[in-house]
């Protein structure tokens, strides 16, 4: 197999939101810098098809206390995120900066001239998401990067990171169709890889890729930083949506309507008819209420749009475009499914690996030389870009002073890889990539998933580890295709035995982790579970966020 050396300064892993963003400013600042995407950079990650809400704090509009408009987020969009403050005050320092700059660069960000506040609120309080037209925005930012000397790298699988000493100096991966092996030499790398889908059974789960992130994000980013010696935090809080029944679309603020039980009730004390400006945040504050409906026999749960004036239709078809949900529109209309007309049955979706990359307001993780940025370190389109922003300008001004790593030093790591590619794709019989992800989510979503005990996670790592075995000796790629859904899988693994180990040590009941076995909350908890390899096993930590 052919192996390419490649030397940068910067090397962006992923090119979503925060990958692109973090290439332009580092770019900016004079870095030379490379992209390496594992699909193809116009139409990846959860930004490829657009969205439509951006939170930003402007002080013209909000006043100038940050700290009241970040209590505001932390009641509603950002509520069931756990990181510190400091994050926040970091992001919302410079993401109006953000907004401008996308509004310059040709992503509608004004709406008639000026900043539409709508969703994500609650009737009368403080709004804190622009509207804006992100259709077209990966497109935006791709030509941004390759105006700025960005080189994009399509179509390769970024699969172990490289450390000298205590720095990362680079990383590894494999081309998605070609034979060929590509080791970047950089002197800083930043992790934009997104979150991680695919590790529990999804809404059908005989069609993995009916995902509301789309299924192919799976946590590689986490799972490298983990291998290399990076921290993680709260990688056992998963994470939950609310959406269309059996077709996972994400975007419940941009739907004009209530939701309501099957007698027209509504679901949520604050609203009671459809009004544009907030949606039906109940859908935000209490996102399991469909599946508690259902528990209780009281389901279904729908999203009642009935009744709204064409105007707003129109509007919030125009949005739902925007919000990268052209699918979901095209099927209604195929379906003659209309939302004037028929109420939209909504459910809650399944579990969502949790976690993130501990990274600081500078987007350095535990590691030098290694930063993280978006839904790796901190979700929403906001964060993404603006810790993109933030990790492009700290890397490059790092790799101003930073001595290039010694490639042969590294040596170990590539040729592991390569051995690994080659019994994968050497192998005739095996399992595929599918069935061991399939069993994967099986065992993740019976031990690891809405309710936990000691026993039940003991006896799910168990299985878990067998699995393992059996996936690192037969597991086989039939083309380079499938050796790079093969290495998604060895990731999720890693990320999945993570979750057993953290939910073992995390003795309360918290959100989503349900622990009849130690069922109170414990205040003393309120802080970043940290795990970290050291030798060969993850050891567990608390710090305060
Ligand atoms: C339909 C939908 C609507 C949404 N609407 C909103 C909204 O209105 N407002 C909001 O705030 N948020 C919204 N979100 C969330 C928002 O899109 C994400 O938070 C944001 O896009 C995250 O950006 P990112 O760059 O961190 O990750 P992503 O955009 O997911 O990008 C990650 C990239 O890394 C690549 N990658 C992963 N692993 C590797 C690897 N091993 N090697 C190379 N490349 C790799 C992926 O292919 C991908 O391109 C929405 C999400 C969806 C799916």
């Amino acid at each position: 197999m052919e192996e390419r050396l490649i030397e940068c300064d910067v090397l962006c892993v992923g090119g979503g939101i925060a990958g692109l963003m973090a290439a332009i400013r580092a770019s900016e600042r004079g870095a030379s810098v490379i992209v390496a995407e594992k699909g193809n950079a116009h139409y990846s990650g959860c930004g490829r098809r657009g969205n439509d809400h951006f939170e930003t704090w402007i002080p013209e509009v909000h006043g100038a206390d940050k700290e009241k408009f970040i209590d505001e987020l932390l009641k509603t969009a950002k509520g069931e995120i756990l990181i510190g403050r400091d994050i926040l005050r970091a992001q919302f320092g410079r993401a109006y900066e953000v907004v401008q700059l996308w509004d310059e660069w040709g992503i509608p960000m004004r709406q008639n001239g000026t900043w539409e506040f709508a969703g994500h609120a609650f009737p009368g309080r403080m709004m804190t998401h622009i509207k804006y037209e992100g259709r077209f925005q990966k497109t935006v930012l791709v030509q941004q990067a390759r105006k700025r000397g960005a080189k994009i790298m399509n179509r390769i699988m970024m699969t172990e990171l490289l450390r000298s000493g205590d720095r990362v100096t680079g990383a590894v991966g494999v081309h998605t169709r070609e034979d060929t092996v590509f080791v970047f030499q950089a002197k800083a790398v930043i992790l934009g890889t997104g979150k991680c889908s695919r590790l529990y059974q999804g809404l059908t789960p005989g069609m993995m890729f009916n995902d509301g992130h789309g299924g192919v994000q799976t946590g590689d980013g986490r799972a490298m930083a983990y291998r290399v010696g990076a921290e993680l935090m709260n990688v056992e809080m998963p994470q939950r949506h609310i959406g269309p029944k059996y077709m996972a679309k994400f975007g419940q603020a941009t739907w004009v309507g209530v939701l309501r039980d099957a007698q027209g009730k509504p679901v949520g004390p604050f609203v009671s008819k459809p009004d544009r400006r907030y949606g039906d945040i109940v859908m935000e504050v209490n996102k399991l209420a469909p599946e508690q409906y259902a528990e209780r026999g009281q389901g279904p749960v729908y999203m009642d749009c009935t009744g709204i004036s064409d105007e707003d239709a129109a509007y919030m078809r125009h949005w739902h475009i925007h919000e990268g949900n052209i699918s979901l529109v095209n099927h209604m209309e195929d379906e003659g499914i209309d939302p004037q007309k028929h109420p939209i049955e909504f459910s809650t979706y399944p579990l969502r690996g949790g976690g993130l990359i501990v990274a600081n307001e500078k987007a350095e993780t535990s590691l030098p030389g290694l930063y993280a940025a978006g839904d790796e370190a901190m979700g929403d389109i906001s964060a993404a870009a603006t810790f993109g922003w933030i990790s492009g300008d700290n890397a490059a001004v790092y790799a101003q002073t930073a001595e290039r790593g010694d490639v042969e030093a590294t040596r170990p790591i590539i040729d592991a890889l390569r051995s690994k590619i080659d019994e994968l794709r050497g192998r005739e019989n095996g399992p595929d990539w599918e069935e061991a992800n399939i069993a994967l989510q099986q065992v993740m979503t019976d031990y690891a998933g809405k309710v936990r005990n000691e026993a039940r996670l003991l006896q799910g790592l168990a299985h878990l580890r067998r699995l393992r075995e059996k996936v690192d000796t037969e597991l086989m790629a039939r083309n380079q295709h499938e050796l790079g859904r093969c290495l998604e899988v060895h990731n999720l693994f890693d990320v999945g035995e993570l979750t057993f180990h953290a939910a073992l040590d995390r003795k309360e009941s918290r959100g989503l982790h349900n622990r009849p076995d130690y069922p109170f909350t414990n205040p003393l908890l309120s802080q970043a579970h940290i795990v970290r390899r050291e030798g060969d096993a993850p050891v567990t930590d608390w710090r305060s966020y």
